[in-house]
């Protein structure tokens, strides 16, 4: 189940999501959209969503429609969001993307983790986007072609 914890940055107010984006997620997002509403802008940190589903993209999309007018910055957007954003326009609608979790992998051990990475560096390192080294010292290499992590950010 989805949940949100509201706290400020800086007197923007930050939303944290925690849970599943699924077909029980729809009265929280228009809480969650109530609470926008009243604010100049706000931050929505997406780093505890754990999954998604198609009944959850949906609801998603028209939440985004309806804070359109409110700034938006989406921060550690998991694999998963970045995976639906590429593929639905509205899942990012007009909202900045701040930072997203890119799955990497261990080119030696096979150790497999999300690296937190920031978009407008990372935008601005492609094609090869420098990625820590694991924790066995070795090179970890994007599970996601970085160009296509954020296909939709760049078009
Ligand atoms: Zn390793």
């Amino acid at each position: 189940m989805l949940t949100f914890a509201k706290t400020s940055e800086g007197g923007t107010p930050l939303f944290t999501l925690t849970g599943a984006l699924d077909e029980h997620a729809a009265p929280i997002l228009a809480a969650l959209q109530g609470e926008i509403a009243a604010a100049k802008a706000a931050v929505i940190d997406l780093g505890g969503v754990t999954a998604m589903n198609s009944a959850g993209t949906v609801a998603w999309v028209s939440f985004m429609e309806r804070a359109a007018r409110t700034p938006l910055e989406l921060r550690r957007c998991p694999a998963l969001f970045m995976d639906y954003a590429n593929v639905i326009p509205g899942i990012a609608g007009e909202a900045e993307v701040f930072s997203a979790k890119l799955p990497v992998a261990c080119d030696s051990c096979g150790t497999c983790w999300d690296v937190l990475v920031e978009i407008p560096a990372f935008l601005a390192a492609l094609p090869h986007p420098p990625l820590p080294p694991c924790r066995c010292g070795a090179k970890a290499t994007a599970q996601v072609e970085p160009d296509e992590f954020v296909a939709f950010v760049r078009f």
